[in-house]
């Protein structure tokens, strides 16, 4: 089943993931706050995008740079020029179009024909009155719209006490240009040899005209970002390095999302057309996900070959080169770039992970997370709350398990209704504290020491010792197979 936004965004803000920015002032267009089990989230993709790709790679190294770069490396990169939307403004109520937009809204007209009366008319018809087309604003029906005009879409500020044009700095649009504009600090300091990425995660901003579809497009945003260089003198396997290196992280992508759980059937590849690519990009492949909006860009994959590494050269006077041991060279390398967004990638997961199911006549929702990229690993649930030894050896237990993982502990509804509650948002496994764990010492009756560990996907339980549990997780918290936990554990039926 595909989930609706809608329903995305009512369970993201019921349940703590994404709020609306300063929703108590009625929201800041397109911002969106990070709740206590988003930033879990959150916080989990990117570290496992951070040890997959850069921590066990030999290959690759980190840095984290400022969002505020000299406004040289915006010139450099062509930003300055060329990151622009054309936009037309109203001359009465000063809102602002995309001018290739005006066209498909709906327009307002008063019209002379009908006394002057306002009719809302839908997107390039005319008035079925007097027959005019739109030529006004199309919000407000009065204003005259300016000529296009090309508008940045990097939000620009100013560095020191004044405003003046020397002073003017702009928000980075992209991670990428750090790794560029630092590329002879990192290969100097780390001594590299090629091929080698250079990766970073860190937001960014882009004063969109038409953000939207919740934290799809946002004017502020997080990236993760690879720059790898290639020597584009070599070949590898009979083929150009940079054609061979930009095949591998396309697969290498693909795996890593199938890896955390999207479906093969929710995934495509998009090659861009001729007409499409930027003019210094060799070839650019999408990796496109079946979002609740269809089908759209999760990531994209670029051969940007010498391109942003020549660039920085010119406009710095700096030589950005490698010396190719080999051919005794000094060469400029190419440079393969696989960028994706946090926002973006996280949505994909969580609608991925969303599931209806019906269980004994009740619905129950689901969020099925990969275990390393659930918010709370696991939740520790006393049976009956109001009896102190189940409480206290609950409270112990999650003590013990938090040292290692997000473990939150729970008794504010009766056991059904937590272990629903742990499934809406995608904890894989609970752990529930009983009087046989505890004993009964009225009745002198010892406790067995063994907790319930119930198992979201299957909602299946085992009986383990509570000193095994530290052990239990570590392997199942890491893809450890249930089946084999609920074999060895059996619990009493
Ligand atoms: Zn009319
Ligand atoms: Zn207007």
């Amino acid at each position: 089943m595909t989930v609706t936004m809608d329903t995305l965004v009512s369970l993201c803000k019921r349940r703590g993931f994404v709020f609306q920015s300063s929703e108590i002032y009625g929201g800041t267009g397109s911002c969106y706050d990070y709740g206590p089990l988003g930033v879990e989230l959150k916080n989990n993709l990117k570290r496992l995008w951070w040890r997959d790709f850069v921590q066990n790679r030999p290959d690759m190294v980190g840095i984290d740079a400022s969002i505020l770069m000299h406004p040289m490396v915006w010139k450099a990169s062509g930003h300055l020029e060329n990151f622009t939307d054309p936009m037309v403004d109203c001359r009465e109520c000063k809102l602002r179009f995309r001018a290739d937009d005006v066209d498909t809204l709906a327009w307002t007209h008063y019209c002379e024909a009908t006394k002057g009366n306002k009719f809302t008319i839908p997107a390039a018809e005319p008035c079925s009155h007097c027959g005019a087309r739109r030529t006004l604003c199309p919000d407000c029906g009065k204003g005259e719209l300016t000529p296009p005009r090309r508008f940045n879409l990097m939000f620009k500020t100013f560095m020191g006490p004044v405003e003046e044009e020397a002073s003017v700095a702009y928000l980075r649009p992209e991670t990428a240009q750090a790794m560029f504009v630092n590329f002879e600090n990192v290969l100097q300091s780390m001594r590299l040899k090629l091929p080698f990425g250079i990766a970073q995660a860190g937001r960014s901003f882009r004063n969109e005209i038409t953000p939207g579809n919740f934290i799809f497009r946002t004017r502020e945003f997080e990236q993760m970002e690879i720059e790898y260089f290639v020597n584009p003198r070599e070949t590898v396997e009979g083929r150009p390095a940079d054609e061979y290196w930009h095949d591998r992280w396309i697969a290498d992508c693909m795996a890593w999302f199938r890896r955390y759980g999207l479906r093969e059937e929710n995934l495509r590849l998009r090659e861009h057309e001729k007409d499409e690519l930027s003019h210094y990009s060799k070839r650019t492949v999408d990796i496109d996900y079946r979002f609740p909006i269809g089908w759209s860009e999760l990531m994209g994959i670029a051969n940007r070959t010498d391109f942003d590494l020549k660039q920085h050269a010119k406009f710095s006077g700096k030589s950005l080169t490698y010396f190719d041991e080999e051919r005794k060279e000094h060469i400029v390398p190419y440079v393969v770039e696989p960028a994706s967004g946090v926002d973006r990638a996280l949505l994909a997961f969580l609608a991925d992970a969303y599931t209806e199911e019906e269980v004994r006549g009740e619905k129950r929702v689901v969020l099925r997370f990969h275990p390393e990229l659930a918010p709370v690993k696991v939740a520790v649930l006393p049976l009956l709350k109001k009896r102190d030894e189940i409480v206290k050896a609950a409270h112990a237990i999650r003590a013990t398990l938090a040292r290692e993982w997000r473990v939150v502990y729970d008794d504010t509804a009766a056991i059904g209704r937590l272990y629903r509650r742990q499934d809406e948002v995608g904890t894989p496994y609970c752990v529930t504290v009983d009087v046989q764990t505890v004993g009964d010492s009225d009745k002198g009756e010892a406790g067995d020491g063994k907790v319930t560990i119930r198992d979201r996907d299957s909602m299946g339980q085992a009986r383990v010792p509570i000193e095994a549990l530290t052990g239990i997780f570590r392997d199942l918290l890491s893809g450890g197979d249930w089946a084999k936990v609920a074999s060895e554990f059996p619990a009493a039926k």
